[in-house]
């Protein structure tokens, strides 16, 4: 045996997506990711991406399950969960009896919530309070150009939605911040203090009302154009789920276009290649169910995240429509815990430990257990599960990297796996490894999000 040969049958030499077959295949990578960018660029909020994802689902054949009476092999239906997250399943050859291959994701992404009574005035502005939703790095919120999503429920109980600041024709908001000058006090404090949640306040006029005699005429102004282009009061913020999130579509990042920045990658990337893996799957011989939830970024808390019942419920009403038992579908089931992970950053490299760090373009991320400091928080994959995903993205040729986030006493998170794997259900996560996570704009690899795709599609398939 040669050398090579030795090093070729037991070394462990991670791929490059570009290094491989793939490369040939930079087309299709593209082009998947003009489609996911589309995606993205229309689904800036939880409720927005699960109406992408019932448009995207509805031309690939799926109807509501609460519509049909049985359920046979082939057949694809999906349900909603209070328009805040969707199910959507293709059943297979085999009974639910022997479980389902499950892609598991999150659509709700950091950002800033307006808060109940939001709208004042001050030194003849208007602005809005808000209060942060998920990890943010509270620095990078200001002076961006930001939009407006979400909706309002009228004192009559009529529903309006808001959508401002994408289209070219809108205007943004924005949050100020000081300038050097005068930020010499600003500037000492420690990073995570310069900006509080406090000071995220949003501008969003200055023209005063018309009546001099009039109190605060700049928010009386803007409540004016609200009342007249939407029907909106001042009390009905409190009946309001109204979100503020960066303004810029998805854009292509670097002389080779590699790269997509883009608000939300986290996790509508594995959100949206886990939807379009089911809607490709055909003749499953498992069902493969794909599931949207909302509330991850929070800890998956209430009945749109992953620690409701809502999944347990929907799996009990599918095992009740084919005689199935619920007992005996969870414990054979499998999840992929469809999530993103950090990719080692050349500019930030001490706070991952190389060899068991993700790379761009490394492929798809498998980790085995996340958490932080003693894998705290963790369902930790077995190696029998690892095993069983290994061969099988193997069989399929895909190109997949293993990784932990970050050193070992250097921070860490969760995912919805734990609340999966507390099923009774065979977890692990599986995601798009990404630069600057929770960021405005985090980027993501072309390469990566295509190899996310046929991940999820073989798994759900096989
Ligand atoms: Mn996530
Ligand atoms: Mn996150």
């Amino acid at each position: 045996m040669t050398t090579k040969e030795l090093q070729d049958k037991v070394c462990y030499q991670r791929d490059n997506v570009y290094d491989t077959n793939f490369r040939d295949k930079q087309k299709e990578i593209f082009d998947f990711s003009e489609d996911y960018k589309a995606f993205l660029d229309s689904s800036k909020t939880e409720r927005l991406s699960v109406i992408s994802a019932v448009e995207i689902a509805k031309k690939a054949g799926f109807s509501l399950l609460e519509e049909k009476t049985e359920l046979k092999p082939g057949d694809k239906v999906y349900t909603l969960n209070r328009g805040k997250g969707i199910l959507l399943a293709v059943m297979g050859q085999q009974t639910l009896n022997e479980g389902i291959n499950l892609v598991a994701a999150h659509v709700d992404a950091p950002r800033l919530d307006l808060k109940p009574n939001p709208l004042y005035e001050d030194m003849s502005l208007a602005l809005l309070k808000t209060h942060y939703y998920g990890g943010i790095k509270k620095y990078q919120w200001p002076t961006i150009p930001l939009a407006l999503y979400g909706v309002v429920y009228l004192a009559d109980g009529t529903k309006v939605d808001i959508a401002i600041g994408d289209k070219s024709e809108d205007p943004v908001f924005y949050i100020t911040d000081l300038l050097p000058h005068l930020a010499t006090e600003q500037m000492s404090k420690k990073m995570g203090q310069g900006i509080v949640g406090e000071s995220l306040n949003l501008l969003v006029g200055s023209i005063p009302y018309e009546d001099k005699e009039a109190k605060e005429r700049v928010k009386l102004n803007i409540l004016k154009i609200l009342n007249d282009s939407y029907g909106i009061c001042e009390k009905d913020f409190i009946s309001a789920e109204l979100e503020v999130v960066p303004a810029y579509g998805a854009r292509d990042v670097g002389f080779d276009r590699s790269l997509i920045s883009a608000y939300g990658h986290d996790d509508r990337v594995c959100s949206y290649t886990g939807l379009r893996a089911i809607c490709d799957c055909n003749n499953p011989k498992k069902t493969a169910v794909c599931m949207l939830v909302d509330k991850e970024e929070i800890g998956s808390m209430g009945n749109t995240g992953m620690q409701s019942r809502f999944f347990e419920h929907i799996l009990g009403e599918m095992c009740d429509k084919t005689g199935a038992s619920l007992r005996l579908c969870m414990t054979r089931s499998t999840c992929l815990s469809a999530d993103v992970g950090a990719a080692n950053d050349p500019t930030y490299p001490s706070v991952q430990e190389k060899n068991n760090a993700a790379v761009l373009n490394g492929g798809i991320m498998l980790a085995k257990y996340t958490g932080a400091r003693g894998k705290s928080g963790s369902s930790d994959a077995s190696a029998e599960l690892v095993s069983k995903i290994r061969r099988l993205f193997d069989k399929y040729g895909i190109v997949w990297q293993i990784a932990e986030l970050g050193k070992v006493d250097e921070g860490g998170g969760g995912t919805v796996a734990q609340f999966v794997a507390n099923l009774d259900i065979d977890t692990i996560d599986c995601g798009v490894p990404l630069l600057s996570m929770h960021a405005p704009f985090e980027i993501a690899a072309k390469a990566d999000v295509y190899m996310a795709y046929l991940a999820y599609k073989a798994f759900l398939e096989d």
